[in-house]
C-alpha cells in the first residue's frame, strides 16, 4: 500500500512511522511534498469524522489514484462541558489563540463550574481514501482527566493538563515514549494497522 498523510505535522508522520515499522507492514509512506504538499483546508465540519474527511478528500484528489490517503482529525473531549472544546480544541480562546491561551480558558471554564478533577477524552479519528474510491473510517480514543495545574514542559495542545487514566502524571510529564503507546492517535493508527493486516 502506497499511503500519503495529510499532515504536514511531523511529530504525526514520525509516530504513524514508528506503528508502521513496529508492525513490520508493507505499507510505503509516501510524502505528500512530492504531490504539491499537503492542501489547506477549512475545518467547517461539526465533528472530528467530518474534518478528517474534508482533510483526506482534498488530499485523494491531488493523488495518483493508486495512492491511498490516509488524513487525522483530533481534540479534547471534557465531559461536563458537553464535549468542548471538541473540534475546536485549536482554537478554543479564539482564532491564532495559542496552546496555553486554549489551556488557560479551558481551565477558567472549569474553575467557574468545579475544584474536582474532570472527566475529559482525546479523540482522533482517521479518513482513509483508497483507489476504490471507498472511505473508510478508524477511531482512536484516550481516556483521563484535566488538572487544575499544567504540569510538565513535552507535548504540545493540552498535554500539560491531561492525565490519562492509569497515571498520576500529565502527558506532559510522561514524555513521548509513554503518550505514543497510549495516545487516542496511537490507538486509530493502530486500529488502522489492525484493518490492513487483513485486507
Ligand atoms: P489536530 O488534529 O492536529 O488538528 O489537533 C487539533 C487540536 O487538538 C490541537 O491543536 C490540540 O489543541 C488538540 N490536540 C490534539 N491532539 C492532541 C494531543 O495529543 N495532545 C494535546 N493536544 C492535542
Amino acid at each position: 500500500m502506497n499511503l500519503c498523510l495529510a499532515t504536514g505535522n511531523k511529530n504525526k508522520e514520525a509516530e504513524f512511522a514508528k506503528i508502521i515499522s513496529f508492525n513490520k507492514s508493507d505499507i510505503k509512506l509516501l510524502s505528500a511534498k512530492e504531490f504539491g504538499g499537503v492542501p489547506a483546508v477549512d475545518e467547517t465540519g461539526e465533528t472530528f469524522k467530518e474534518n478528517a474527511y474534508l482533510k483526506s478528500i482534498a488530499l485523494k484528489i491531488k493523488l495518483p489514484n493508486y495512492v491511498w490517503s490516509l488524513a487525522d482529525d483530533s481534540g479534547l473531549s471534557v465531559e461536563i462541558l458537553d464535549g468542548k472544546p471538541g473540534v475546536k480544541s485549536a482554537r478554543y480562546a479564539g482564532e491564532n489563540s495559542s496552546d496555553s491561551e486554549n489551556i488557560q480558558k479551558l481551565l477558567y471554564d472549569l474553575k467557574k463550574i468545579t475544584s474536582e478533577k474532570v472527566n475529559a477524552k482525546f479523540v482522533c479519528w482517521l479518513c482513509l481514501i483508497g483507489p476504490d474510491d471507498r472511505i473508510r473510517y478508524f477511531m482512536g480514543k484516550c481516556e483521563g482527566s484535566i488538572v487544575s495545574q499544567p504540569s510538565g514542559t513535552n507535548g504540545f495542545g493540552y498535554d500539560p493538563i491531561f492525565q490519562p487514566n492509569g497515571y498520576l502524571k500529565t502527558f506532559s510529564e510522561l514524555g513521548s515514549e509513554i503518550k505514543n503507546k497510549i495516545s487516542h492517535r496511537a490507538n486509530a493508527f493502530t486500529n488502522f494497522m489492525n484493518w490492513h493486516k487483513n485486507y
